[in-house]
């Protein structure tokens, strides 16, 4: 069903054309950009923005997202040396990258990149 939003940030949908009237909303009194889709996103035309495209899941396809917490499913040698990062070391405060399939974070002061398919979120 067709409806239409505020691009603004604030929010604001209606079912009826109209303009956005909340104060303190970048695009007040601007007008609500149409939209069709289904599931409350509200893809937006010419919204670029990688963060609202871009979907990371973890290996049983939970949604990923800065600062959430993970496990290894699998010990992962770490290139270039003989460490291992054990099955099981809880990985927290992840960063989301520009590849779904991987995630920057830290463990033990070491900043890594791991691939998704290897991580479990807690
Ligand atoms: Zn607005
Ligand atoms: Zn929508």
């Amino acid at each position: 069903m067709k409806h239409f939003v505020c691009k603004g940030g604030c929010g604001g949908v209606s079912e009826v054309e109209g303009f956005c009237e909340a104060d303190g909303c970048p695009n007040q009194w601007q007008p609500f950009e149409e939209c069709d889709c289904e599931d409350g996103k509200h893809f937006m035309e010419g919204n670029e923005s990688a963060d609202s495209k871009i979907t990371v899941k973890d290996s049983n396809g939970n949604e990923l997202k800065d600062g959430d917490s993970v496990v290894l499913i699998k010990d992962l040698p770490l290139r270039g040396s003989s460490a291992v990062y054990k099955r099981g070391t809880k990985v927290s405060n992840i960063k989301l990258t520009d590849n779904p399939e991987e995630i920057d974070c830290r463990i033990e002061g070491s900043a890594i990149v791991l691939r998704t398919e290897f991580l479990k979120k807690v």
